[in-house]
Formats: C-alpha cells, structure tokens, sequence
C-alpha cells in the first residue's frame, strides 16, 4: 500500500523527540508496541478522532477510558465554559467538590469519605499509605500484570519463580520499596493464601484491578474476588480495589456493584474526571479519617479539587444511566462477536475477552484470564492487524496489551464499519503478504 513519506504526524513526532522524551508525555502513546508513527490528534468529536493530516477514525482508545460519554459532548463543554468563566482554581474549597463527592457516595457506597486528586497514580499511591497507617504493616499484595499507576510501589514484577519478594521493574525504584510489593497471580486465590501464609501479620493491603484492565481486558474468575475479600477479613488486610477503569465503567457503581462486595478503600480515575485530570481514592470513614487534616496520614494536592475537573466529573457521573449500560453492553457484545467472526473467516486464532464495554481481542490461541497466558498473544499479528484498521480508518490502541473502549457516542454503524475493517484487516494480520513486516 502507498504510504505518503512525510506526514504532518511524521514531521511533528520528529520534533518532539527534540524535546519531550521518546517524543510524548506517556509511554503507550509513542506506538512502540505496534511500530510505526504515532498519530497527532487536532480534534475529536463523538466517536470519531482527526488527527493533524486531517484524516477521521473511529476511535476505540478515547483517552484510555475517560471518554464514556464520547468525545466533547455539548453538555460537558457548556458546562466547562461557564465554570472556567467564574475562574479556574482558587486553592480554596467549593461547593463542586461536594457534589461530586456525594454523587460517588450515592453510586459507590462503600466509598463514606473521598480525597480528591489528579491523577489515578496519585489516588492508588495514597490509598495504600493510609493501608499501611491503619495497620502498622508494610507490605502490599498486587497481582502480576495489574497496572496501578506509575508510583514506586507498582513498578514491580514477579521475578522468575514467582511469588517471592519483589524487585523493581524500572530502573529508579530501590529495592528496598519494591521488596515491600508482594506478587500474586490474576484470578488465583491460593497464591494470595501463600503470600498471606509467608508473610503473617506483615501485609497492609492487597490491591486488585477488579477486571483487570492493563493486560488486555481480563475478568474476574467466579469467585476470585470474593475470596479476597475473605482473605483480607481473615488477615486484617485492607481491600484496594483498584477501579480506575472499572468504576462508572462496568456499572455505576463499578465492578462493586456487580460483585456485590464492599472494598475498604477503592481508587477511582478516568471518568470520573469526564476527560479532565482527575482522581480519587476513598472508603471506610474510620480508614479515611486518617487522612490529613481530619488525621496524621499526609496527602495534598495544590489543584486537588480542581474546579473545571469537578464540574467536568459532575456532568459525567450525572448522565450515567441503566439505559446507558445496557447500550454499551449491546455495542460491546456486538463488536465482540463481529471481531471473533472475521478472525474465524481468516483462519486468525483470536480469543476476545468483553466485559461490557470494554475488549481485547488477544491474538492468542488459548484463553486469556491471566498475566500468563495474556502474554502468550502474538503482539508481531496485533501490530499488523493495527496498522491494516488504521488504513481503513480505525483507531484501535497501539498495543495488544490494551482494553478498547466504547463509548454511548459510537453506533451501530461504528461497529459495522469497525467489523468490516476487521474482515479485511485479519487477513493481513494473519501474516505478512509481501514479505514486510512491522518493526517493533
Ligand atoms: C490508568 C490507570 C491508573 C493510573 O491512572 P493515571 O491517571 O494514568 O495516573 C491506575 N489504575 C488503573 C487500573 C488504571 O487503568
């Protein structure tokens, strides 16, 4: 296929690997895990995302999950505008942050107090501080593959052999913080039992993205999550439950609601924010009244509680609605389904994992419900597949290791035209035609 040599995408990426680091502000964007040159965005609208040589796709990443109302809903920059003409940020409180604070109470029970922040990192990074305040204990449990953010605690893999102590999975870490991170397996009870049992009395928290997320969409087993939060009841563990994706996502009231358990701190981000920065970790009243200045436990933010990412979060949790979810679920199983087929008619082994509206199509010959067996997918096949919907006007993520996000603006016709792409886009994906392949 002919390809123009130099894009305007091209020629800014080229620029801004003279001055922001690998050319963007966060890794997966650089599309290393696909090859190639990352699209620059100019606008996007609804479902569908331009970038700067003025071509249009529908765009499966909207902003890694934020998006569940679409992109620039008129609702939402109505609402900004007006908020942004009263002034920007006060570092004073405002009534904004109560309503959202009692409009994720009134979705989320569990959550009786919340501490708004900007970010997912931060709101995972400070729930596990105040784990460790209420318990005296240092340790953490985290699950193989669950991505927490990029704080110092997360940054950490099993090593081989598993279930030992941790090391760090970025140079920058100390061992001695990672050492403190305890890995567990995805969808495997028994291996947090060993770590409880090996380490008695010494663990704080066991935080878990309640479907994980960042491995490709990967849900919960029957049972998994339940049986961590008898674990923790047993151990005197506090139970993150990690819902940056998850929450306002899967349910209103996130994968809680579904699962019909109570985490003791959960970690809220992405939609909550409506697009805008922001995040929240929030829980028991008697584990949040640690939190200064109600406690001792240190946490702040200078734009914490910003007003625009208030409102932003307020005008996105209020159009969630049971009708909403049920649209999204049709859209997803759909897409799902359209995905599977046209791997079948392409003699493509694909496994996709949907859980409402998000999926991950694994081009994988076995299932996938764990880091493991995630990994076994054929990343070289994706990067084809990638590039194959990208020509034909598809944005899905630059990484096979990445959920796909629906959003109330995509319609059937989105999910037509993604299908159709597909067909076509599996059979380059199956294997390179012309001898060419990506170079990752
Ligand atoms: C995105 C994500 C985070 C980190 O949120 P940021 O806002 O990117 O810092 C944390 N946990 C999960 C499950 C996520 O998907």
């Amino acid at each position: 296929m002919f390809r123009r040599r130099t894009t305007k995408s091209a020629r800014l990426f080229a620029r801004a690997q003279q001055i922001l680091p690998g050319g963007v502000d966060s890794p997966v964007r650089a599309f290393k895990g696909v090859g190639g040159t990352p699209l620059f965005i100019k606008s996007a609208r609804g479902s569908h995302i331009t970038d700067v040589d003025g071509r249009t796709y529908i765009d499966y990443v909207m902003s890694w999950g934020p998006l569940i109302h679409g992109h620039a809903p008129r609702g939402l920059r109505r609402a900004l505008a007006s908020v942004a003409a009263a002034g920007t940020s006060f570092g004073a409180p405002t009534e904004l942050e109560l309503q959202l604070g009692e409009l994720v109470r009134r979705l989320m029970p569990s959550v009786e107090r919340v501490r708004f922040v900007n970010s997912g990192t931060e709101a995972t990074m400070s729930a596990i501080r105040v784990a460790r305040a209420a318990t005296g204990r240092e340790r953490i449990v985290k699950f193989q593959g669950c991505y927490h953010g990029h704080a110092d605690s997360f940054l950490v893999q099993a090593g081989s052999g598993a279930l030992t102590l941790g090391v760090p999975d970025s140079p920058g870490v100390a061992a001695a913080v990672a050492a403190d991170t305890l890995m567990a397996t995805f969808n495997d009870v028994e291996s947090v039992d060993r770590l409880c049992h090996t380490n008695s009395g010494r663990i704080a928290a066991i935080i878990v993205e309640p479907v994980a997320g960042n491995i490709g969409v990967v849900p919960p087993a029957a049972g998994f999550l339940k049986g961590l939060r008898d674990i923790a009841d047993r151990e005197g563990i506090v139970l993150i439950f990690d819902e940056v994706i998850s929450g306002f996502r899967v349910a209103p009231g996130g994968m809680q609601e579904i699962s019909g358990l109570r985490a003791d701190l959960t970690c809220l981000g992405k939609i909550i924010g409506g697009g805008l920065p922001v995040g929240a970790y929030g829980g028991r009243a008697d584990l949040m009244a640690l939190v200064a200045p109600a406690g001792p436990v240190y946490q702040a933010g200078t734009l914490s509680g910003n007003p625009l990412a208030m409102s932003a979060g307020i005008w996105s949790l209020h159009g969630l609605s049971g009708k909403l979810y049920r649209h999204l679920e049709r859209l997803g199983a759909r897409l799902a389904a359209g995905l599977a087929d046209a791997a079948r008619d392409a003699g493509v082994p694909l496994q996709v994992n949907v859980f409402g509206s998000i999926l991950t199509p694994f081009f994988s010959s076995q299932p996938v419900h764990s880091y493991d067996s995630a990994i076994l997918a054929d990343t070289r096949a994706y990067a084809r597949f990638f590039h194959a919907m990208l020509a034909r006007g598809v944005y899905p993520p630059p990484s096979q290791f990445e959920a796909w996000f629906l959003s109330t603006a995509h319609r059937d016709e989105d999910v037509d035209a993604t299908i159709k792409a597909a067909r076509a886009a599996m059979k380059e994906a199956a294997g390179p035609v012309d001898g060419s392949d990506v170079k990752t």
